[in-house]
């Protein structure tokens, strides 16, 4: 018997956004491909966040492989959901300064942002999705990881489902923040929060990569771990290799912890992926006189996720992203 290669279509359908988004209406592409089988379609959206690259990179990598390596279902791809942002190197979007990521899923009499993410979810609703996976990416000094948002209604099973397609992408997997602090920063307002508690299906963030270009490497991550989700989810069969950085164990939540309360220069003593205990010396801040202001000591135990891209911080500015112990 002769192996025969999954051989899927792909065609570009032509959105049109809505007007004062940018410099007026604007057409955009959307890949769809489809596998040689019927099966689940996924959502694989990129760059909310316009300075964000490595998903829009990831997108246009998959567009060329999934044609060959989709074994059934439907996979539609957005490039950007940002593109003013994209081009300007804005996080918000520009029109009104906005993050498109606590905007969803939308309003049609809104402002700018408010109009543009109704605009992509209705056409993400067109096409009836049974997974989104919405990329992003943290600070240069990073490891890759997938989070998983909390379902306000408390539903297991959606979420079980959610944390098994996100370990089938060989990074290290944290739950978003516990529950009074997601509601206060607005994450169910977020797409993947969106998409979980609205359309109650599984979501995943992905956040891999330097932001602003394309890192070839990191590209890579977000390809093979989105493959990884596809194949979990019985779209594909390419499992993502388990990442150098994974961290196992958990469940991990993240957590932003250590504000700075002085301003100062701040110096880190611990390395993105690496573990550390609680009372532990994560970084000091120090003036440029030379004289230390503050340590900060980790009230829990757990792994450094990020660090943040800048050197002189100020009162409020958090020294890390974490990933801590669910329950502590
Ligand atoms: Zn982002």
């Amino acid at each position: 018997m002769s192996v025969m290669r999954p051989k899927g279509s792909h065609r570009v359908h032509t959105m049109t956004l809505p007007a004062a988004t940018g410099r007026g209406a604007r057409e955009l592409p959307v890949h769809i491909v489809k596998g040689p089988k019927p099966g689940p379609t996924a959502l694989i959206t990129a760059n909310v966040h316009g300075d964000e690259a490595t998903g829009t990179g990831a997108v246009l990598a998959l567009v060329k492989r999934l044609p060959e390596l989709l074994t059934s279902g439907t996979v539609v791809l957005f490039p950007t959901l940002n593109p003013e942002g994209l081009s300007q190197r804005t996080r918000e979007v520009p029109a009104d300064n906005v993050d498109l990521n606590r905007s969803w899923p939308g309003d049609p009499r809104g402002g700018p942002t408010e109009r543009l993410a109704h605009a992509f979810w209705t056409e993400f609703l067109r096409h009836d999705p049974d997974l989104v996976i919405d990329l992003h990416t943290d600070s240069p000094a990073s490891i890759p990881y997938c989070i998983v948002d909390r379902h306000l209604k408390g539903s297991q099973r959606l979420l079980k489902k959610a944390e098994t397609l996100a370990r089938a992408t060989g990074l290290t997997v944290v739950r978003e923040y516990p529950r009074v602090r997601y509601v206060k920063y607005q994450l169910e307002r977020s797409l993947s929060g969106a998409v979980l508690n609205t359309l109650a299906i599984p979501s995943l963030t992905i956040e891999a990569g330097p932001k602003l270009f394309l890192d070839p490497a990191s590209v890579n991550t977000a390809v093979e771990s989105v493959l990884g989700v596809l194949t979990a989810a019985g779209l594909a069969n390419s499992p993502a290799p388990v990442h150098p950085t994974r961290v196992d164990g958990g469940p991990w939540r993240r957590e932003s912890g250590l504000r700075v309360g002085q301003a100062g220069v701040l110096i880190t003593h611990t390395q993105p992926g690496e573990a550390f205990g609680r009372g532990q010396l994560l970084a000091e801040i120090v003036g440029l006189d030379g004289v230390q202001r503050e340590r900060l000591l980790s009230p829990h135990k757990g792994i450094v996720i990020s660090l943040p891209e800048r050197t002189w911080v100020v009162a409020g500015i958090a020294a890390g992203t974490y990933a801590v112990l669910e329950g502590d």
